[in-house]
């Protein structure tokens, strides 16, 4: 491979810079700055440039330039992934090449329920020209007003509407990908209906840029909701939770949509710290479960139903309490008691952070066995998990023991994680990256728990697709 001052790199980096015009490139070091830092400051990389083309065929130009002269390509859309899959590493002889001009909503099908964008459109942009169609695209998180569709196609973002929708996987129907050798690959069809061999689509998704980037996708939208019931219910264990969510599926069909654990260590810590969060019950509890319905129908029987499901599960005893929310702005505040949790558990001193999925089923037998395997490895840790419990997913965090050295309990961050990680894997099937993807941070991990089959399978993909290795080189192989 050629090396950053070799003539045919500067060479390659200039007919680069004539592709995308002045506007698509910087090679100053303050532009380039914040391309080149993972967001929680794990990982700091350098790049020759940041390239920012503004149409497929110049990114596609790009990518055939860089093939041709071997340099490594990094692709990035808002940089909000917490895996630095988006981030050049040390060495600096890759380029950074940001989706982020290329923003155009290229079309919006009602009748076809779909709307096809580039890969730069921020996502709170696609939800917001949805809505203006009287449709809903319900890919939802907590960064959707700067992450980008092309970020969220290639992590398979999650996010809160997981449980009704699917992640991002399920959200599209066709894809344009520039391949590593500069190709274009225009698999931008709308269709809900098409076996004509591979799903070429499902590789390009999640693979975290190591496999060609993606420059637009047609996406599926949705009737949009008329009513919303939101309710914060405490239950009497885990076991209960998942419990209640198999009798609301079943009390109300399809219209579970949001359905999140979270403990009282979670609930104290929020309304403690917080401002703005109030405990919405007058008695302590163990665990609470954030639930929402929604339907296309307008307001009434949903929250009849919502109520006769929870009123049955109160007599069965799984269900302690509940507080509805009767206006959007109460149900704006039960959801942000929620939403703080990763802030709220920074009050607690330091953080060992997991975000693993297992069998629905089997959540609250995993807690269990996961809360002694790590008191076990670390008296006096204390487990603070919340999350997707509707999905299988939860974010198993650990906070400090209490009067323990903050630095001292962060260097046991990869013990920690081995010990749930095992649990998850060897007793659970489980998945030790529910939603933020491999990137850096889970590479090791990786190599560690994955089958040697399926390693071999995904290393073969990856040599077939990029068989120079250029693609966003050293992130999830
Ligand atoms: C506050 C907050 C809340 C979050 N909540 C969630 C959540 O609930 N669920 C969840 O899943 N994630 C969540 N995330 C993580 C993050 O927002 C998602 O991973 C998001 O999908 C990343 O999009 P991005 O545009 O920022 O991608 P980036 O961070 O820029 O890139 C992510 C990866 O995709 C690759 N990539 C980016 N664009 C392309 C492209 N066009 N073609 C090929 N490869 C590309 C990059 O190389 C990198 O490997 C959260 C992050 C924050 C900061």
């Amino acid at each position: 491979m050629n090396r950053p001052t070799e003539p045919p790199v500067r060479d390659a980096l200039r007919r680069i810079q004539e592709a995308v015009g002045p506007k698509g490139w910087t090679d100053a070091p303050d532009a380039m700055e914040p391309y080149l830092v993972e967001q929680r400051g794990l990982y700091h990389g350098r790049a020759q440039m940041v390239v920012r083309p503004e149409s497929t065929a110049q990114v596609a130009a790009v990518v055939k330039i860089c093939a041709e002269a071997g340099i490594p390509v990094v692709p990035q859309g808002g940089n909000t992934g917490l895996a630095g899959g988006g981030v050049p590493s040390a060495r600096g002889d890759a380029i950074v090449l940001s989706l982020g001009r290329m923003n155009r909503i290229r079309a919006l099908d009602p009748l076809n329920d779909t709307i096809t964008v580039e890969a730069g459109v921020v996502l709170q942009r696609i939800q917001e020209a949805a809505a203006e169609a009287d449709r809903l695209f319900p890919l939802s998180l907590g960064a959707e007003g700067s992450c980008m569709i092309g970020g969220n196609l290639s992590t398979n973002a999650g996010g809160t509407g997981v449980l009704r929708y699917g992640n991002a996987r399920a959200l599209v129907l066709g894809l344009e990908v520039v391949l590593p050798d500069g190709r274009i690959w225009d698999g931008l069809r709308g269709l809900r209906k098409d076996n004509t061999g591979y799903d070429l689509k499902q590789l390009f998704i999640g693979a975290e840029g190591t496999l060609g980037v993606i420059t637009a996708a047609v996406l599926r939208l949705f009737p949009r909701p008329r009513d919303v019931v939101t309710a914060m219910v405490a239950v009497r264990d885990v076991h209960a939770a998942v419990e209640l969510l198999s009798l609301l599926r079943g009390g109300t069909g399809e219209s579970v949509t949001g359905f999140e654990l979270m403990t009282r260590m979670g609930m104290e810590s929020a309304a403690r710290h917080i401002e703005g969060v109030a405990d919405p019950f007058d008695k302590a509890y163990g665990y609470y479960v954030l639930i929402e319905c929604t339907s296309a129908h307008g307001p009434g029987p949903l929250r009849g139903a919502v109520e006769g499901v929870l009123e049955d599960a109160l007599t069965e005893g799984l269900v302690l309490d509940a507080v509805f929310a009767d206006s959007r702005a109460r149900a704006r505040q039960l959801w942000y008691i929620r939403e703080v949790l990763p802030e709220a558990q920074k009050f607690e001193g330091g953080s060992i952070k997991h975000d693993v999925a297992v069998p629905v089923s089997r959540v609250a037998d995993f807690i269990a066995d996961a809360n002694a395997a790590v008191e076990a490895a670390m008296p006096g840790v204390r487990p603070f998990a919340f999350g997707h419990v509707g999905d299988g997913n939860i974010h198993y965090n650990l906070s400090q023991p209490p009067g323990m050295d903050k630095d001292a309990f962060l260097a046991e961050w990869q013990r920690l994680n081995r010990v749930v990680h095992d649990v998850v894997v060897r007793k659970y099937k489980g998945s030790i990256s529910a939603e933020h993807g491999i990137g850096l941070v889970r590479r090791t991990d990786l190599g560690h728990y994955k089958s040697e089959v399926e390693l071999d399978l995904m290393r073969k993909v990856k040599a077939a697709l990029d068989p120079k290795g250029l693609m966003n080189p050293g992130k999830i192989l």
